[in-house]
């Protein structure tokens, strides 16, 4: 089996940028995609903030010239989901939903957040034609209507704040009767005109009309079980990121289910390497993942030149501020 330079897990603008980076460096980088090519951005029906496309330009659009980017300086894309790795030898393994098994030197995983899905009926069905997970991208296609925002966070406060500049009205849902969010942004939330509160109650189904897009959704009142139709053109549900690093747990130091990075994208495995939302649960745009898979290609290139003149112990033991013990 030959042993990869650097293996890239995940397909987002995290995972294709270092792609781009580490074949510019001549890693000939292997890429995994993951199951869903392009991420969060690859549902997302118009990217308007990422500079030097003004006009704007659909999210999957964006992730094809990510895609051809990267395959340009020779990085090699492979269809297939990682399912397991082992960074408790060197070369690392990493193993493949597809029973194929790979050697490496170094590793950056770039396997992103999926926003946490209600998983009522009509949800999956209707994204991209009214159900959003991301204010900044979608909101501006929601200018004088009525959108419903679910979650009780800071993010449903946030974005349903952000949402005023283009709806009509913003109805936030929430499941109980307090909010979890920050004070600051529940004063905002309760002063603004245009946000009304529905509380105690979920959605239980999200219903199209006849062009077939979003016109209504069902909500429950948890407390008196009562249930009604609620017209609404949007709806942008926030109630929370699931990480996707479950395959890493138990190989590197995570918190919440995210993976600890230093500021230089360093896992806490020497030659492991984070970025995008798989380790940064804050800032979540593509223009900052983009940044840190640049940054984790450069640090992959600086760790395996050391790694060529040194040898694996020696780097690790240095990396982890440790005395290299003779063997
Ligand atoms: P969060 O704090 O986990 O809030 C999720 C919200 O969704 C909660 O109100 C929760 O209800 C609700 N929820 C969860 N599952 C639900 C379901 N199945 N049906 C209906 N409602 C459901 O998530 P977040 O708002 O995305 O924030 C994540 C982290 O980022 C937090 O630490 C937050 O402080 C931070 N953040 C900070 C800022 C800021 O500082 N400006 C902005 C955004 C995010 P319950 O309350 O009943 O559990």
């Amino acid at each position: 089996m030959s042993i990869e330079n650097v293996i890239i897990i995940g397909s987002g603008p995290a995972g294709f940028t270092a792609g781009i980076y580490a074949g510019r460096a001549q890693l000939k980088p292997l890429l995994f995609t993951g199951n869903d090519i392009g991420g969060q951005v690859a549902i997302t029906y118009e990217v308007e903030n990422y500079p030097g496309f003004p006009e704007g330009l659909p999210g999957p659009e964006l992730v094809e010239r990510f895609q051809k980017q990267a395959e340009r300086f020779g990085a090699r894309i492979e269809y297939d989901y990682v399912s397991e790795v082992d960074f408790t030898r060197h070369p690392f393994v990493v193993r493949t939903q597809s029973g194929s098994e790979y050697q490496a030197k170094s590793v950056i995983i770039a396997t992103g957040a999926t926003p946490r899905k209600l998983q009522v009926p009509g949800e999956q069905e209707l994204v991209g034609r009214g159900v959003s997970y991301c204010a900044t991208c979608d909101g501006f296609f929601f200018r004088g209507k009525d959108v419903v925002v679910v979650g009780g966070g800071d993010s449903a406060l946030e974005e349903g704040l952000f949402l005023t500049r283009f709806a009509d009205k913003v109805t936030i849902i929430h499941r109980r009767d307090e909010l979890r969010a920050s004070k600051i942004l529940q004063k905002r939330a309760f002063e603004n005109e245009k946000v009304d509160f529905i509380w105690d109650t979920i959605v239980t189904s999200i219903n199209a009309g006849e062009s077939g897009a979003v016109a209504s959704v069902t909500l429950k009142n948890v407390k008196t079980g009562e249930t009604r139709e609620f017209p609404t053109e949007g709806v942008f549900i926030f109630i929370g990121h699931e990480p996707n690093g479950w395959m890493f747990e138990g190989q590197l130091e995570m918190k919440d289910g995210y993976i600890v990075t230093d500021r230089n994208m360093h896992a806490s495995v020497p030659g492991v390497f984070a970025a995008g939302e798989i380790q940064d649960n804050h800032f979540r745009q593509v223009a900052t993942s983009v940044g840190q898979g640049a940054m984790a290609a450069m640090e992959a290139e600086k760790f395996l030149a050391e790694l060529e003149d040194e040898g694996y112990e020696a780097v690790k033991a240095k990396m982890l501020g440790q005395e290299l013990v003779p063997a």
